[in-house]
């Protein structure tokens, strides 16, 4: 884990004076990483952006890099990582010589189309909600709520990396086959239970050989940072379609990212301990550390909002319907993901996706999905404005935030993934 060091500093400001506003996600002491285009420009390549109060430094106008790939820029050590983030810092602190330089390589955040922050070649989405995996497996299993593997073994399985699709994407209603409980034979037809899944997305930074497992002290170095990460899901389709194999086409339609990969350096001030409750077996050796068990897990308070069209219509802003902390959420780390999917050689690549699985709190208001605040569509949810919900309708609008703070840091945030469902 990376240490504290001056680019954490809580009284630094920079000289970009949206970034020095109390409650701003992007204050100098974050400098997130993402992919950007002017708007309204054309198909112009995607550049590196890091970002700053409402503005974007464009890192190759600013003399930082000279190429555009950002995969290339996340497969750096650690050292090397280290070492630009000390520079982005320096250079947009107050007081930088650099400023009249790097004041023309700004870009407004709201003259910027944002993309995937990074190539994904490959996604996983793992399963380490525990409250999620509890709440969903006693809907299925009443007297086994959790598979005797859970404990043990970070469940996960390999999904599509082709439909991940930025924050302010739509994306049409999935269609699929469903069978009711009392129907003889399955239909065809749009999805009747769509829902989403509150989950944080680990990035891969320097990957790993194959045939070559990380070892769990090496694991954080192997991750560039954390983001937003929206796994819609349709639960109907899922139903029908998970056994014996797992879910499919359920997931693969859509899943939306937040913009900007919050780096692991960024998150140092906000670690906390990995512990496991009483009576629950420990993890075995090739899970278990000494670093992992002092700060494995990360403090981030997590958000779900809906705004539907009648919402939008009249001008009411988007309503809570989650609010949670991710400590309390994941059985397992991200470290432990990374030691346990590399444990039999398998290689992760620079920009690879590791999806935290759905990080629901101990609490009916902390859960990260509407099968679980509906119990399975049994119990709709009031909205303040007198609607009601069991599943997502067309026109809803979903938004995931996510943020950190502390006493003694300033508090960084992971920005939004918001993403709306079409007829
Ligand atoms: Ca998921």
């Amino acid at each position: 884990m990376t240490l504290l060091d001056k680019t954490h500093n809580p009284h630094l400001r920079s000289w970009v004076e949206s970034a020095n506003v109390a409650g701003c996600d992007f204050p100098i002491q974050n400098l997130p990483f993402g992919r950007f285009r002017r708007t309204g420009g054309s198909d112009a390549a995607l550049r590196i952006g890091v970002a700053i109060g409402d503005q974007v430094l464009d890192l190759r106008a600013a003399g930082l890099v000279d190429h555009d790939d950002m995969n290339a820029l996340m497969a750096a050590a650690p050292a090397e990582r280290v070492a630009l983030r000390q520079r982005l810092s320096d250079g947009l602190a107050q007081g930088s010589t650099q400023q009249a330089a790097w004041a023309a390589a700004l870009v407004p955040q709201s003259a910027c189309e944002l993309a995937v922050p990074c190539k994904v070649g490959d996604y996983t989405d793992f399963y380490t909600g525990i409250h999620h995996a509890t709440t969903i497996g006693s809907l299925f299993r009443p007297d086994q709520p959790l598979m005797p593997n859970y404990k043990w073994v970070p469940i996960g399985y390999h999904g599509r990396a082709s439909s991940i699709v930025p924050s302010g994407t739509t994306f049409k209603r999935p269609s699929g086959q469903t069978k009711a409980p009392d129907a003889s034979e399955p239909s065809f037809g749009p999805c009747k239970r769509l829902d989403y899944e509150l989950e944080l997305g680990f990035y891969v930074g320097p990957g790993n050989a194959l045939g070559q497992p990380v070892g769990i002290d090496d694991a954080e170095a192997h991750l560039f940072g954390v983001g937003l990460f929206n796994d819609w899901s349709a639960r109907d389709l899922q139903a029908w379609e998970y056994q014996p194999l797992g879910p499919f086409l359920a997931k693969n339609f859509a899943s939306t990212v937040s913009p900007w990969i919050v780096t692991m350096e960024a998150l140092a001030p906000f670690r906390a301990p990995f512990t496991r409750p009483e009576g629950d077996p420990q993890p075995l050796p090739y899970l278990d550390g000494a670093a992992n068990r002092a700060h494995g897990q990360l403090d981030i308070v997590l958000e779900v909002l809906i705004q539907t069209p009648k919402m939008r219509a009249d001008g009411q802003p988007p309503a809570r319907l989650t609010l949670g902390r991710a400590k309390e959420a994941a059985y397992w780390t991200a470290a432990q993901l990374v030691a346990h999917h590399t444990v039999n050689g398998c290689n992760l690549q620079p920009g690879d996706l590791l999806g935290s699985g759905t990080l629901s709190g101990p609490t009916p208001d902390a859960a990260g999905s509407l099968m679980e605040l509906t119990l399975g569509g049994k119990k709709p949810i009031q909205l303040p404005n007198g609607e009601q919900r069991t599943f997502l309708q067309d026109g809803d609008t979903l938004v995931l935030r996510g943020w950190c703070e502390r006493d003694g840091a300033v508090r960084i945030g992971l920005g939004e993934a918001s993403g709306t469902v079409m007829a």
